[in-house]
């Protein structure tokens, strides 16, 4: 009898569904994210409006007391339908709109690193470099939390060029961040440390099955409206045709366009990641 319970025990343990449960505690941050406070936060994508699919969790990270980075890799300098504007002068714009949507969130203007390779390319260029600037950026900020393009897990995800060689770069730069015979002159000659990122926060703009973490954004959902009405040249009127100011209407259109792409989860406004701690090696598994 008591043989025969310990196989039942064993069973309950290993069954599927319990397993499935212990992965997904293991998943969870030990503090949920709406209490994170004196963190570092670092976000990496390939263009300026990457971040405003964070922008309720950025706002909410930034109003606690969180320290919030945005590393964006492009200019953003090549996606218009203006058939009017330059390169340098998109680069400008995308630049100034950044800053503005990053403002109303609170985050500060020095908070914004732009690394400044072209738009549309990201793949094509040189991936060594691109790391180690990355990994310089990461040894610098020492983020307790990442938010980046999910690389995906146990599989390719594919995302558009320049969303998917962001979201492969990252991975690749806080895996090497960790190790200090790599890119080694940063540690002999710029005083850097090697470091570890412990926390990421992964996120995607099209499909939500890997979404193991829900961020209530109840509190920061204007912030994030506010926020996404800022970037006037990708989805306001000056995609077509760039002018600087908008009128009241064209603005509120604006916002009212921005609250139909705020993710609803139980009848909340909620920020979808999927979530992952531990050795950057395992960050697909
Ligand atoms: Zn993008």
């Amino acid at each position: 009898m008591k043989t025969r319970n310990f196989f039942v025990l064993v069973l309950l343990v290993l069954s599927p569904a319990v397993l499935l449960a212990q992965r997904f505690a293991q998943l969870q941050p030990e503090t949920p994210v709406e209490k994170w406070t004196g963190k570092t936060a670092m976000l990496i994508g390939a263009h300026a409006d990457d971040d405003a699919i964070s922008h309720g969790t950025l706002a909410m990270l930034q109003a606690h007391g969180n320290q919030v980075y945005i590393v964006t890799l492009t200019t953003g300098n090549v996606g218009t339908q203006d058939p009017s504007l330059s390169r340098t002068q998109l680069a400008a714009i995308r630049r100034q709109e950044e800053v503005a949507a990053l403002a109303e969130l609170g985050i500060p203007e020095q908070h914004y690193i732009n690394l400044g390779y072209d738009d549309g390319l990201l793949e094509f260029e040189d991936r060594k470099a691109v790391v180690e600037n990355l990994v310089r950026m990461i040894r610098k900020i020492r983020p307790d939390v990442l938010l980046a393009w999910d690389p995906g897990r146990n599989y390719q995800r594919w995302h558009k060029s320049d969303h998917r060689a962001a979201a492969y770069l990252a991975a690749d730069a806080a895996r090497a961040a960790m190790w200090r015979l790599l890119f080694e002159g940063q540690i002999t000659q710029e005083g850097l440390k090697e470091y570890m990122i412990p926390e990421y926060l992964f996120y995607n703009d099209y499909d939500h099955e890997d979404e193991n973490l829900w961020v209530d954004i109840g509190e920061f959902v204007e912030k994030k409206v506010n926020a996404r009405a800022k970037y006037i040249s990708q989805f306001g009127p000056g995609w077509k045709n760039y002018k600087p100011k908008l009128s009241e209407a064209e603005i509120k259109q604006m916002k009212d366009d921005a609250r139909t792409h705020v993710q609803m989860k139980d009848g909340k406004p909620m920020e979808g990641f999927r979530y992952y701690r531990g050795l950057p090696d395992a960050i697909g598994k």
